[in-house]
């Protein structure tokens, strides 16, 4: 095992990820900008390094400054956590080259999987179910699209292949929207990721999200940890996670489970990863790969009794898994409510000093987040102050637990959107299970 790694994020995963290192052994060292000192973690930490001004971009996203901080502090390895670099084939590709063990997959696979028309036509090959779509790019050829979507049948999406968080998707319902459509999601996902590439697949109207987590290490050796239920969502983002989802059989779970363990033995995937797909209509179609830790871990981490970070460390360090597929049973029903600084009505951040921070507790409670009395929610990034996860031998009981919890914890100072979570825990349709990717979206609209 490593004896020491860079922590290369902040907030609530900086410190999950360190309080996963803390009871490995494993020393850390905290990474921070200037507006972060006071981050709970950066107290925590064996070692600390400043590495710039509170921009992302001159600080979590500055690569050279992020390997300086391995190098100075004599670390062995650097974990990424979610967001910021995560997902950067240049970031785990320079770390490796600096002589440090990058924890995550290779930046080969990462590349693959970041270039998302690539890495459907690696699934196809590996016998993962996609949406039907362009396979392959489109092009300008505005004759060539028109009989693409034809042959597909509206509504189509058009996504930026490069897209991410929600960005550079546009749905098209008929033929005359389609070629402008096309246009301007090329322009907004150069703008946005400085890459132009569009692909178009089916719109399927009324999915849900469902993923499956994965481990795979470099010995050939993979296993998958059921699903997750993301359906409910904002804008593409995800509100509330549960597993396992509603409904699901036991012979699908294993099924799509054991599609997605034969393709990370096919791109040899070395790392805990997650695909997502889309269901409907009792079939699963894969939309993309993570190739990260997700911020919904926890509810498999609760069903499953796997510590999903100390995986990631023990694959990256060259350790054969030692979890077989046979001892993955999935116990009770977990369900995670994300808190967010930001006004539950117009969604609009609101950061600024949490004077009094109370968690909940009691039995099936756990509680992931960084912030304490006093906490400055700083403007610079995503305004996750952390998540209630609740654990229980039943839904039910698990909505019953998020209730309390969400009722017991105090955010004073700030807004947040615990008063949205509580509407959702308190929702019929919600609470009957099973709802598809639009449904939160159609109540909200309902309720203004
Ligand atoms: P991102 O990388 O930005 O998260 P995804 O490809 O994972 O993009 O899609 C995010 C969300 O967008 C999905 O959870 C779903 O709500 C919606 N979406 C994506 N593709 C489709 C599709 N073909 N049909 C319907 N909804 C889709």
């Amino acid at each position: 095992m490593f004896s020491k790694i860079v922590i290369a994020n902040r907030g609530e995963i900086a410190l999950r990820i360190l309080r996963a290192c803390q009871t490995m052994g494993v020393k850390t060292v905290a990474v921070h900008s200037t507006v972060d000192r006071a981050q709970k973690h950066v107290g925590m930490a064996d070692e600390s390094v400043c590495i710039g001004p509170p921009s992302s971009a001159e600080s979590y996203l500055d690569i050279p400054k992020i390997i300086a901080a391995a190098e100075v502090t004599d670390a062995e390895a650097i974990h990424p956590g979610y967001g910021f670099l995560a997902e950067n084939a240049e970031f785990a590709e320079s770390i490796e080259e600096s002589g440090f063990k990058f924890i995550g997959p290779r930046a080969e696979t990462i590349r693959l999987m970041g270039d998302k028309v690539a890495a459907i036509e690696a699934m196809k090959a590996a016998g993962v179910p996609c949406v039907p779509g362009s396979d392959g790019p489109l092009n300008e050829d505005g004759e060539r699209n028109l009989s693409i979507a034809k042959k597909i049948g509206y509504p189509v999406i058009v996504k930026a292949a490069a897209g991410g968080g929600g960005r550079g998707m546009r749905v098209v319902h008929t033929e005359a929207a389609l070629n402008n459509a096309i246009m301007t999601t090329k322009t907004e996902a150069k703008a946005a990721f400085g890459d132009d590439t569009v692909y178009m697949e089916k719109y399927l109207e009324n999915p849900r999200h469902i993923e499956i987590q994965v481990l795979s290490d470099m010995h050939g050796n993979a296993i998958h940890l059921g699903e997750r239920d993301c359906s409910m969502q904002r804008r593409h983002q995800k509100v509330v996670e549960e597993a396992p989802a509603p409904g699901l059989t036991e012979e699908e779970r294993q099924q799509i489970g054991s599609v997605c363990v034969e393709a990370c033995k096919r791109i040899k995937y070395e790392g805990a990863g997650t695909f997502e797909f889309l269901y409907d209509g009792g079939r699963f179609y894969f939309i993309e790969m993570n190739t990260r830790i997700q911020v919904e871990h926890p509810v498999t981490e609760l069903i499953t009794g796997v510590d999903l970070i100390k995986q990631q460390l023990l694959i990256a360090a060259g350790e054969p898994l030692k979890i077989q597929q046979s001892d993955i049973k999935l116990n009770g029903h977990a369900i995670e409510c994300r808190v967010n600084a930001e006004d539950p009505n117009t969604f609009m951040p609101s950061p600024g000093t949490i004077e009094i921070f109370h968690a909940p507790g009691g039995p099936g409670v756990r509680v992931d987040s960084h912030v304490y009395d006093g906490y400055k929610v700083p403007p610079n990034y995503d305004s996750m102050i952390g998540k209630i996860i609740t654990h229980a031998e039943d839904r039910h009981t698990a909505i019953r637990r998020m209730r309390l919890a969400l009722a017991e914890t105090v955010v004073n100072g700030i807004k947040t959107n615990i008063p949205l979570q509580q509407r959702i825990m308190n929702d019929q349709g919600f609470v009957a299970g099973g709802k598809n990717i639009h449904y939160l979206e159609k109540r909200l609209n309902e309720q203004k």
